[in-house]
């Protein structure tokens, strides 16, 4: 068996890792493979062949592939076991880069490395493995696929199904997991499967308190966006116009970090908000203001619906508005004072503009709307076409995003300085264990099962936390709030269903609970990410098995 075998564990690791399937290059293909290779040497999938499925993502320019594999024992009950197959990039490994996809060779060469100290020490016990994916999570991968074969062994022995889905793409915008979303619809239509839950293998760094931890939910994520017009005017003649860079200066203001956005269920809270992006629409330097400055946000939710998150945006990009306004005219009449009669220049005097311009906030439904009314169909068609050149030109969802709300606001008769409100990709609803249905109150059953087993075999604690705190495709197995979706992420998120898609009604057909357990690691992301073995190869596959029985124990309990 697999699962007790220290040294096959460790090869699998190996094969997995040694791929620098990178997220969101073409090396995802070959990880994908790999996989789908592993899986191969099972002689269940030999003789099963169609159970093993390497499909490719159907709108990905990458050529880029995920695979499910379905043991069919006894019954419909069946659990999925998901984990993603790619990794972060290996930018900050340095001069050490070339070593970061082979963990035995990283290990050794972190002793001549300036490391931090806990990193140091770790190092010295020779009981971590160091290198890119060990944490982060293809020894999650490893557990998945070794418990595969094992009960691949033991089909006749146990009720239930078991289906592994490995994806690529997660730390990038989930395309795997997207892609995969319809296919395992499919294979629950035709094998007549009844999904329970996902359990996911991702690593965990235990408390202070040396406490372990499953988590069960998985944090939302929303990338609001704020496109400021503003109304430009030459550097010589500063007061003629509204500069749009700072219309986005007091969005800023307001967003970076406001508890506002916060959410928190059951004592856990999401944090704040962070910047990712700010630029202007100019391409070259020129002498006039920026008409257009746009940036966007990193929302985490764990509470609040996209309706919610795009309530609060209205009110700040009015605040915006207005304190925009209220600095201009602030410092119009400390000009003023200087020089009561205006300033004589080339470029006439230096008036204040016309301020009756009314700024307004329009979410981008509105905005595309108003276009549509005043223009028709001559506003659809070049919108239609420049959608469709963009997927050319301009790869990052954001950016294409962020152009077609310019096309839109072109054919907007409003001219005046707004904020134009969008939604851009990816989207992660929240996963959270309301404690309503049978599913859910099961998962907790089950949780408390693993907390007893585990403590009475192996004197671990283990400690439940609501949501797993990095975004995870977890987010892509059940859908609360698919009206509130439909209604308010969907109409103001121009990418969807041209350059992004999300399988909302597909994903609302599985509704399964969800569960994230696996083994012991630590700094993910980072240079010095590493894996604790003795967790891995003592602990760990034990404790996936005893989760595996707990679901698969599904309907006994009933
Ligand atoms: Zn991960």
């Amino acid at each position: 068996m697999w699962l007790n075998d220290e040294t096959k564990l460790k090869e699998i690791l190996n094969r997995l890792v040694n791929v620098p399937s990178v997220s969101g290059t073409t090396k995802e293909r070959g990880m994908a493979e790999e996989v789908y290779n592993i899986m191969s040497e099972i002689p269940y999938f030999q003789e099963n062949q169609e159970l093993l499925n390497l499909k490719k993502l159907p709108y990905d320019d990458l050529d880029r592939y995920y695979v499910t594999a379905l043991l069919k024992g006894k019954g419909s009950k069946t659990v999925i076991l998901l984990h993603h197959h790619d990794v972060v990039d290996i930018e900050d490994f340095g001069s050490l880069r070339e070593y970061a996809f082979n963990p035995e060779k990283i290990t050794e060469k972190m002793a001549d490395f300036d490391l931090p100290e806990e990193a140091r020490k770790d190092l010295e016990t020779g009981e971590w493995l160091f290198g890119r994916g060990v944490m982060d999570m293809k020894s999650g991968a490893a557990l998945q696929i070794a418990l595969m074969h094992d009960y691949s062994h033991k089909i006749n022995e146990f009720d239930g199904n078991i289906v592994l889905v490995s994806v690529p793409d997660e730390e990038n915008n989930s395309e795997g997991i997207l892609s995969a979303v319809p296919h395992l619809v499919e294979l629950r239509d035709k094998h007549d499967l009844e999904y329970i839950s996902v359990i996911k293998s991702e690593s965990h760094q235990p408390d202070s308190e040396g406490k372990n931890d499953i988590a069960i939910g998985s944090i939302g994520k929303i990338l609001p966006l704020f496109y400021c017009f503003g109304k430009e005017t030459h550097a010589g003649n500063p007061f003629g116009g509204l500069n749009s860079s700072l219309i986005f200066s007091q969005v800023e203001a307001l967003m970076e970090k406001s508890p506002e956005f916060c959410d928190e269920f059951k004592g856990e809270l999401t944090p704040p908000p962070v910047n990712l992006k700010l630029n202007d629409l100019r391409g070259v330097y020129n002498v006039t203001t920026p008409q257009v400055t746009i940036g966007y946000y990193n929302v985490m939710t764990i509470n609040s619906s996209p309706y919610d998150v795009l309530e609060k945006m209205k009110s700040i990009a009015k605040q915006a508005l207005d304190n925009s306004i209220e600095i201009y005219n602030q410092r119009y009449d400390g000009f003023q004072n200087l020089a009561p009669d205006g300033v004589e220049n080339s470029w006439g005097v230096s008036e204040k503009a016309s301020l009756n311009w009314e700024p307004k906030v329009y979410t981008f439904e509105e905005l595309y709307n108003s276009a549509y009314k005043a223009w028709g169909d001559d506003f659809l068609n070049d919108y239609n076409e420049t959608a469709e050149q963009l997927k050319e030109s301009v790869k990052d969802e954001r950016e294409y995003s962020i152009h077609l709300v310019n096309k839109a606001h072109d054919y907007c008769p409003d001219r005046n300085p707004k904020i134009v409100l969008a939604f851009l990709p990816p989207f992660y609803p929240h996963v959270k264990n309301n404690r309503e249905t049978e599913k859910e109150q099961f998962i907790l059953d089950v949780v408390e099962n693993i907390k007893k087993e585990t403590r009475e075999k192996f004197g671990l604690e283990y400690k439940v936390t609501e949501f797993f705190k990095g975004i995870s495709d977890l987010s892509f197995f059940y859908v609360p709030e698919s009206e509130d979706i439909a209604n308010y992420m969907n109409p103001n998120m121009p990418a969807l269903n041209r350059v992004y898609r999300l399988p909302i009604e597909d994903i609302s057909k599985l509704d399964v609970s969800v569960v994230n357990v696996g083994p012991v690691g630590k700094d993910a992301h980072q240079y010095t990410e590493r894996l604790y073995l003795p967790f891995f190869t003592q602990k760990a596959p034990q404790i996936l098995e005893i989760a595996v029985n707990e679901v698969l124990n599904y309907n006994t309990k009933q």
